[in-house]
């Protein structure tokens, strides 16, 4: 089929609910994707920060094909290696003692919620409320979706499940006042990724943990976003002093594999018994051995270290621009392979002309250009993307 077949039938058959840029992308390799058309794409959205060892990353399609001739799939009724192997993992890294695999981000912190409600009634039966942030993001569900703190997510699909609070990101005394003993948990983004790479000052959640543990409550965090090293830690809370009762992750952990989990102490665990939550697919072999790859890959090629080191070049380079173009970025930042430049105007236009020019950027919350590459990226990538980026904004200001 060429371009405009698959685009025709995509939009005559898709349910439409995705604007989409108009290419049809074909393969990848590294950091680069090529459209159908054969034209090659520098690509620093990574599938919303998801292909953390980049495209046709050899490891990995070696674990997913050689499991896939074993067992794709078999159910949760029996014990599989690559999930206790996973398990094993999940738990030695965050700390924490029981791990549960899903299928998405929103599946992971739905089953997180669902554990901190059973929780919160070991304790009283009215300790079910959920303290979330304004301009979160936790995914699409009806419960994910109310703890999601953007109306734009939650308009026209009222009745909402209730319990669910909202309060200013990185404001103690807005938490101090919402939390009480009805309160089982307290629902975070270290950093708030599609709301715009907002960061928590140095203390915040410090402070939150304070609170937390103050009323008993949970410390859940969506590590969804931040996770699987891309902060330049394999965790973000690990930069803040602090540890969770319960972390999710999803997006990078299968390296584009669905899947997602959740993990939490021994402690809230065990409010869950047999036959309180479950998986038809989660934690199935197939995935399961691609985020062990993934995790190997991590490892060998000091990925974490590589995510750190790279995300200060790319603040630095970003920072340049800003200095180059004050009209139009007035902020930069992130941490890590985490980044925003935020815009004086809205910046859709922007990410459309790096398109053209063979850059894969986003925009997210209006008027934030948003950097999540691959985190085995190197110093000429950057360049490249910041080349195009000055173009475009050089273009922009005239
Ligand atoms: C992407 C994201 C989600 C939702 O993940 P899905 O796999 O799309 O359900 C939840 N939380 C955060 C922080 C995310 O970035």
């Amino acid at each position: 089929m060429n371009k405009q077949e698959v685009i025709n039938l995509d939009n005559q058959n898709y349910l439409q609910v995705f604007s989409r840029n108009q290419i049809v992308l074909d393969h990848g390799e590294g950091p680069y994707v090529y459209d159908i058309e054969g034209k090659k794409y520098i690509d620093f959205l990574a599938g919303i920060a998801v292909n953390v060892l980049g495209h046709n990353h050899d490891k990995l399609v070696e674990a997913i094909s050689s499991q896939a001739k074993k067992l794709i799939h078999c159910s949760n009724l029996y014990y599989t290696e690559p999930q206790a192997c996973l398990a094993a993992t999940l738990t030695k890294l965050s700390g924490l003692d029981r791990a549960f695999v899903g299928n998405s981000g929103a599946e992971a912190n739905e089953g997180a919620l669902k554990l901190a409600r059973k929780y919160g009634k070991t304790i009283a039966d009215n300790k079910v409320e959920v303290i979330a942030a304004n301009n979160s993001f936790h995914g699409r569900t009806l419960t994910t979706l109310t703890a999601t703190g953007q109306p734009k997510y939650q308009k026209g699909y009222e009745p909402l499940p209730g319990g669910f609070k909202h309060i200013p990101f990185n404001d103690i005394k807005a938490l101090e006042e919402a939390i009480s003993d009805r309160t089982c948990a307290v629902f975070l983004e270290p950093i708030q990724g599609e709301g715009g790479v907002n960061m928590p000052d140095e203390n915040y959640l410090k402070e939150v943990r304070a609170l937390c543990d103050k009323y008993q409550a949970l410390l859940i965090l969506d590590e969804i976003q931040t996770g699987m090293g891309r902060t330049g830690t394999m965790f973000a809370f690990e930069q803040y002093g602090i540890v969770p009762d319960v972390v999710t992750l999803a997006k990078g952990l299968a390296g584009g594999v669905p899947i997602g989990a959740f993990i939490a102490s021994q402690k809230v665990a065990d409010a869950f018994s047999f036959g309180d939550h479950g998986s038809t697919f989660g934690g199935n072999p197939l995935a399961c051995s691609a985020a062990n790859a993934v995790f190997k890959a991590i490892e060998e090629e000091n990925l974490v270290d590589n995510a750190r080191q790279m995300g200060d070049y790319l603040n630095a380079k970003l920072n340049e621009l800003k200095e180059k173009y004050p009209n139009i970025i007035t902020e930069v930042r992130g941490k890590g392979l985490l980044a925003a430049a935020e815009l004086t105007c809205a910046g859709s236009g922007i990410v459309t002309k790096c398109l053209e020019k063979g850059a894969i950027i986003n925009c997210t919350a209006v008027n934030k250009l948003r950097f999540v590459p691959p985190l085995n990226i190197n110093k000429n990538h950057i360049d490249e993307v910041i080349d195009i980026l000055d173009d475009v904004l050089a273009s922009e200001e005239i």
